[in-house]
């Protein structure tokens, strides 16, 4: 038996058996992970109401022939104020779901990073989880290194203006290059494209400055989706996008 010492973040949790809980979490040294907490849903037992969504744990598993277990938990956080705000719960579970469907059972501190940052920036009553959500959909795809430029063509490396996404090859373009590509892409107009340049160029904690209309805000949630599935092809599919497309 392998005993293991990590610190991780609770992703999601499914029941297992008639009193144990399934979890999975994105952790520090093990990257994605799932373990069995054995009799966690009874009142009572040492990780009864600690394994939730959004915590950050300490802990301890130790392997077994099926799934590890946990052998300890302790939380030593839980962003409380993000869960009580529906909107915000909503944004946060895209985010965790996100990082669920994609990453890998092994270390990724950056990724860990961001999903912390933005789940903590989630939790301030003065940030909104729109935009956070935005946030942490750009700073994804730049630290897994598939972030375009957003203010240079990929083709001529001219200024970008008015900017298109050219699904095949991930990059921006403006009208001029993307018409000679002769294929579809995903229209950004300026104001939108400005908005990303800020977005990559500063801390989520700068978000509130950006002004957006709703029509403006539905666009580029809609364009960062396509471009994150465009990368992730699991993410097309997220379970928490109805939820999302209701508050759009
Ligand atoms: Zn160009």
């Amino acid at each position: 038996m392998k005993l293991v010492k990590d610190r991780g973040i609770v992703l999601k949790t499914e029941k297992s058996g008639e009193t144990s809980l399934k979890v999975r979490l994105f952790a520090k040294d093990s990257g994605r992970m799932i373990c069995i907490a054995k009799g966690a849903r009874k009142p009572g037992s040492a990780f009864f109401g600690l394994l939730t969504p959004f915590s950050v744990v300490d802990f301890e598993t130790a392997t077994s022939r099926y799934l590890p277990f946990f052998r300890s938990v302790s939380r030593i956080e839980y962003f409380q104020d993000l869960t009580m705000d529906p909107e915000k719960i909503v944004y946060a579970s895209m985010i965790l779901e996100i990082v669920d469907k994609t990453a890998e059972p092994h270390e990724d501190i950056e990724t860990l990073r961001l999903l912390y940052i933005s789940l903590r920036a989630m939790n301030h009553a003065e940030f909104s989880g729109e935009k956070i959500h935005w946030w942490f959909i750009v700073h994804f795809l730049k630290i897994h290194g598939v972030w375009p430029d957003p203010e240079t063509c990929a083709g001529c490396q001219g200024k970008l203006a008015h900017a298109v996404l050219i699904p095949d090859s991930g990059g921006l373009f403006c009208e001029t290059c993307a018409g000679h590509t002769g294929t579809q892409g995903l229209s950004l107009d300026t104001k939108l494209r400005e908005v990303l340049v800020f977005l990559t160029a500063n801390p989520p904690e700068k978000s509130n400055a950006i002004r957006i209309n709703r029509h403006g805000a539905v666009t580029l949630t809609r364009w960062l989706w396509k471009l994150l599935e465009l990368h992730y092809d699991k993410t097309e599919y997220l379970n928490t996008k109805k939820a999302v497309e209701r508050l759009l």
